[in-house]
């Protein structure tokens, strides 16, 4: 085993050349510019191995456990140098084409993933379809007797689509007579296929994060399916624990570190560091606790599953309290000034939204943690 696939032999390394390669973002504040610096850092970390340590060998990492990816993410974007954003997108999707894609292909891709080479991106919700995903439409027909599907449909909120290559896309392919949980099958779709159409949507905090995606009659080789056909659900409930848990650990390094410039801001008006402070700082620490037992399990070889709707719930509640608190202390700033409390206050109600809403999550855990049924 390598000396680094130890956690803090592996974080001192990390921190050191961290402090000799400069990867400070540039000034550029737009969503452009915040994919094209994470695609820059992508690089650097993937030619220098970090970005390769703690996914498996098989799918072009350098092995070790998963809590070395955590690690990477935590000091990356903890010091600003990528947005969470972005970056979580990783841990949404990589571990999804290893443990779904035929092998060769999770081989092939997954590099470019890592390496920043590409963006990809997740069509799952559509316009009738978000917390009951069960319902979606966007169909996949067999054309003939060729290995090939042709795809037609349409996904909403599809994060970063206009900048990524590829999309882990969500189809029905079953009949009428199918039980909507064995209709659902995943493809890995490339976007500049004929028939893709990508139109962004700005977000009430000005921001093009995310896109309608349009397919018509889109052709995807057979061999491009993600695990046999009516896998997809399953392969929905295997990914959305990523996503509403170990994709946000880098987060929470973030957002530990807008905590502490909030501390900064407050003191320099002269206001005292009070009990609402207090607060939000229990809020991030019962939020990395849960997390960092959650990237324990991870690494213990435990599969993530239903438990991880806990913390998603702490991490929308941390990430409100956190910027609700920045709006009552930092007098007018949010409504006023162009400042970037005032993107991050906005964008932060959506923590209650992505990943799947703090109404299902808290049905998740009454229903499937504990045991309390149906309402
Ligand atoms: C910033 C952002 C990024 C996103 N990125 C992506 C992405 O990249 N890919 C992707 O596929 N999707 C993405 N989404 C979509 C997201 O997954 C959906 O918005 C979410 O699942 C909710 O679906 P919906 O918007 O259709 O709301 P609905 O499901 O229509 O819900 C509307 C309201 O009804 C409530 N509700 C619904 N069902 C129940 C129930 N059974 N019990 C109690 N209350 C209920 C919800 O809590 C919500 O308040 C993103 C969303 C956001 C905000």
């Amino acid at each position: 085993m390598s000396e680094l696939h130890d956690p803090a032999t592996f974080r001192a390394a990390l921190q050191q050349w961290l402090a000799e390669n400069d990867l400070n973002p540039p000034d550029d504040h737009s969503l452009e510019g915040h994919i094209r610096q994470f695609a820059r850092v992508q690089k650097a970390l993937y030619d220098a191995g970090w970005s390769r340590y703690g996914w498996p060998e098989h799918a072009g990492g350098l092995g070790g456990p998963a809590m070395l990816r955590a690690i990477v993410g935590e000091e990356v974007v903890g010091r600003r140098l990528a947005e969470p954003g972005p970056y979580s997108m990783l841990e949404v999707l990589a571990p999804t084409m290893i443990d779904y894609a035929p092998e060769a292909l999770a081989a092939e891709m997954v590099p470019k993933l890592l390496s920043g080479e590409e963006q990809w991106c997740q069509g799952f919700s559509e316009p009738g379809s978000g917390s009951d995903l069960a319902s979606l439409t966007t169909r996949a027909d067999k054309k003939g007797d060729e290995d090939r599907y042709v795809v037609n449909g349409q996904k909403v909120w599809t994060s970063f689509a206009q900048y990524s290559h590829r999309c882990i896309l969500l189809t029905r392919t079953g009949d009428a007579d199918t039980p909507d949980h064995q209709a659902i099958t995943a493809f890995f779709v490339d976007l500049d296929s004929p028939g893709v159409t990508v139109r962004p949507l700005q977000t009430m905090h000005g921001v093009d994060e995310f896109c309608e995606v349009y397919f018509d009659n889109v052709e995807v080789d057979a061999a491009r399916m993600l695990g046999k056909p009516g896998d997809g659900w399953q392969l929905a409930m295997d990914l959305l624990p990523y996503e509403r848990s170990t994709c946000f650990w880098q987060r929470i390094a973030y957002l530990y570190s807008r905590f502490d410039t909030l501390i900064d801001e407050v003191k320099r008006d002269g206001q005292t560091v009070d009990a609402d402070m207090g607060e939000v700082y229990l809020a991030l620490h019962t939020l990395r606790c849960r997390s960092r037992a959650t990237q324990h399990r991870l690494a213990d070889g435990h599969k993530l599953g239903p438990e991880t709707s806990i913390d998603k719930v702490l991490l929308a509640a941390a990430e409100q309290r956190l910027y609700d608190t920045a709006h009552d202390l930092l007098s007018g700033v949010i409504e006023l000034d162009d400042t970037e409390w005032r993107t991050e206050y906005l964008y932060s109600r959506a923590a209650t939204i992505y990943g799947g809403t703090a109404e299902v999550q808290r049905n998740i855990i009454a229903r499937r943690l504990l045991d309390l049924g149906k309402e």
